[in-house]
């Protein structure tokens, strides 16, 4: 499947207009009144806005609320698409779209290309489209916002993802290259590899569990626990120079912080996926795997940097 932009070509300056005004109105609005998508999209008349939205509605950026007591419009999942591409268009960070590569519970993943042809990775959060209550527990800023709107949550998600993996990259772990982020997406680099799960054999099974282990306990050197460190986050490249280059490791959203109460618990979860898929899939089992209180030292606050989950506020007075 692709991402469907064929009607981006097509909309005015006016439809843009009154797009972003449904936008910024759902800050305030559940669902946004004619007359004030009118008055945020500053258009000339109230014929010319309305002419937008049946235009808008017709290809399902917004939808008409039948249900609400007022007559009004909702941003809809495709428009929120629309407005983050818009954005990587202007930015350049984006210049075709290609094919989907990739759906998750909470994501869709696609290929896009730049102005230099170069291809990249575009995921899409998709946060509200399943219950909320069967999201992982450990995304306390959910249960924080547990009545606030998919776009937001989606967009946190993609924020949060955006900044460890920009964090991760800077001090030198194997992650793809963070690129850009607006609303609930990011564009990343496109990992040339096979994911984890794929894997049957490997001719060196204890090289490889030694770098995956070595990546859980610097990580958390550093600060932080990956929280779903698992042969579906890991990708295995075909080429590389070092060890530590074999694996590239994805999938940021719901890291948490080496002093968040239930650390230890989530970073023995991580060691014991990886411990499990070595000996159902590759039939190898070590007698050494990494222990929280034992094995982690921390040396980096990248928890502080990024505003990792159970970092609290008196740590932050502390470093
Ligand atoms: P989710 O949060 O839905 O699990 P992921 O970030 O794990 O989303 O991505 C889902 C799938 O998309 C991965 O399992 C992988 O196959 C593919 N994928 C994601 N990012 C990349 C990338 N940078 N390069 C190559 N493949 C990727
Ligand atoms: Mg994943």
């Amino acid at each position: 499947m692709r991402l469907d932009t064929s009607h981006m070509r097509y909309l005015s300056h006016d439809d843009f207009r009154v797009l972003s005004a449904a936008e910024y109105g759902s800050k305030n609005h559940e669902v946004i009144p004619t007359n004030i998508l009118h008055q945020l999209g500053g258009l000339r008349s109230t014929s010319a806005t309305n002419r937008s939205i049946s235009e808008l509605a017709k290809i399902g950026l917004i939808s008409k609320m039948r249900n609400a007591k007022y007559d009004g419009y909702r941003l809809t999942y495709h428009g929120y698409d629309y407005l983050a591409l818009k954005t990587f268009l202007k930015r350049k960070t984006v210049y075709s779209t290609g094919n989907q590569i990739g759906i998750g519970k909470e994501s869709d993943i696609f290929t896009v290309g730049d102005d230099a042809g170069k291809e990249n990775v575009l995921k899409l959060h998709r946060l509200g489209r399943i219950s909320f209550r069967s999201i992982k527990n450990n995304r306390d800023y959910i249960k924080a916002h547990e009545n606030l709107s998919w776009k937001f949550l989606s967009k946190i998600a993609a924020e949060k993802e955006f900044a460890f993996m920009k964090a991760l990259y800077e001090n030198g772990f194997s992650v793809p290259v963070p690129i850009d982020q607006s609303r609930h997406c990011i564009i990343m680099s496109l990992i040339d590899g096979t994911i984890m799960r794929r894997l049957l054999t490997h001719d060196n099974p204890s090289r490889l569990y030694s770098t995956l282990m070595s990546f859980i306990v610097r990580l958390a050197n550093h600060g932080l626990i990956h929280c779903d460190f698992n042969e579906f986050n890991i990708l295995i490249k075909d080429k590389f120079d070092t060890p530590e280059e074999e694996i590239v490791v994805i999938d940021f959203p719901q890291c948490i912080s080496i002093s968040h109460v239930d650390a230890k618990r989530y970073f023995d979860r991580d060691v014991e996926s990886i411990k499990s898929f070595f000996k159902r899939k590759l039939n190898f089992e070590s007698d050494y795997f990494p222990e929280f209180d034992r094995d982690v030292k921390r040396e980096q606050n990248l928890d502080l940097l990024v505003n990792a989950s159970g970092f609290s506020k008196k740590e932050v007075k502390e470093y």
